[in-house]
């Protein structure tokens, strides 16, 4: 299920197809947030083909995130 390995890469897994790289985890965690999280409807699911798993909420999001492509979701961007 998970497709990247290394805990240091700064892709964003969401968008990987363009290839944007980040500085650091923050930026990171930020760029998530505001391109991908930000346009989830609270209730909605998300599918990542990527991954070939589907995500209930934005709660999940970020557990995956976190857990499988160790993305840190800034505490002070974490509204929800
Ligand atoms: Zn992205
Ligand atoms: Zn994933």
């Amino acid at each position: 299920m998970s497709v990247y390995k290394d805990k240091r890469t700064r892709y964003c897994f969401a968008c990987v197809a363009n290839k944007n790289l980040f500085y650091s985890l923050g930026d990171l965690g930020r760029h998530f947030i505001n391109r991908h999280l930000a346009y989830v409807e609270d209730g909605e699911g998300f599918d990542y083909d990527l991954c070939e798993v589907y995500l209930d909420n934005k709660m999940y999001m970020q557990r995956h995130a976190f857990d499988v492509h160790y993305i840190v979701i800034p505490a002070s961007a974490a509204a929800f």
